[in-house]
């Protein structure tokens, strides 16, 4: 199986840049596009266990995922990436930063 810290370095660098470029304003065929992409990208992450627990967070109905906007929609992936942080007993990330982190830009 695929290096799950790698794998989710990786993940996670191309989902929150792909909310640093989402539309502001979401068309609704956008919206919808991004639900679907969210739920199969939940049944196909290739490490079994992370996906089960990603897929039980986000079915809840206040996990759902916000996919409005760019802001609706980047908060809404810092708070699962925060709830997979919570898990594994590292920090939670400062969701105001998100966009300095992943749009504008900083190394870290
Ligand atoms: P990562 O958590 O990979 O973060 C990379 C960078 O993102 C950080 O350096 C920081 O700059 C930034 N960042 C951190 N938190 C946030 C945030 N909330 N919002 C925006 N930016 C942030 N690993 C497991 O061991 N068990 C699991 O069950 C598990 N489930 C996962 C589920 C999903 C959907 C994904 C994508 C990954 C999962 N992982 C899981 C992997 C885990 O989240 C980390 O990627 C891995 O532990 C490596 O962590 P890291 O410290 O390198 O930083």
């Amino acid at each position: 199986p695929p290096d799950v810290n790698e794998l989710g370095r990786s993940t996670w660098t191309f989902l929150h840049s792909v909310a640093a470029q989402y539309p502001e304003q979401a068309t609704p065929a956008q919206q919808d596009d991004m639900k679907s992409f969210m739920c199969i990208f939940g049944k196909f992450y290739p490490c079994w266990y992370c996906a089960a627990d990603f897929q039980e967070w986000s079915a809840k109905p206040e996990n759902t995922p916000k996919v409005a906007g760019r802001e609706d929609f980047g908060r809404w992936l810092c708070d699962a990436h925060n709830e997979v942080n919570r898990k594994l007993g590292k920090p939670e990330f400062d969701c105001n930063f998100w966009k300095e982190r992943w749009r504008d830009g900083w190394s870290d």
